[in-house]
């Protein structure tokens, strides 16, 4: 989409700080971190939020899923733990409408979830 900072930065027309990427996903720092490691994975391809899931999305959305432990380990916080989040419109406070995974870690959690 072309109104969409995430697809902007999948295709490289905005910087971001990429930790990495394959065919299917991209993964780089959040701009606002909210704990000391903080990772958003992308799909590649644009989808708004899960509710505009497919049942063929469930392959790349399972590779979000590997490609975040896998991060979680390069970034040295596989040990200790961390938290996978997605959030979903508004409720959740979602506020870029293309899906990510948050990955944050590198401390103890501070707040409750919800
Ligand atoms: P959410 O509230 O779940 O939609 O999360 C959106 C996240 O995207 C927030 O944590 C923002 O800090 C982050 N964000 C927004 N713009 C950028 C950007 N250009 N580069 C990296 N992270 C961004």
């Amino acid at each position: 989409m072309t109104d969409c900072i995430f697809c902007k930065i999948v295709s490289g027309d905005i910087q971001g700080n990429i930790v990495y990427r394959d065919e299917q996903t991209t993964a780089f720092r959040d701009i606002n971190p909210a704990a000391p490691t903080h990772i958003l994975i992308v799909p590649n391809k644009h989808i708004d939020s899960v509710n505009m899931l497919i049942v063929d999305d469930e392959p790349l959305i399972g590779h979000m899923f590997t490609t975040a432990k896998n991060i979680a380990a390069q970034e040295g916080i596989a040990e200790n733990g961390y938290r996978l989040i997605i959030n979903t419109n508004a409720d959740a406070g979602q506020t870029v409408f293309h899906i990510h995974l948050h990955l944050l870690g590198g401390a103890p959690m501070k707040n409750p979830m919800g």
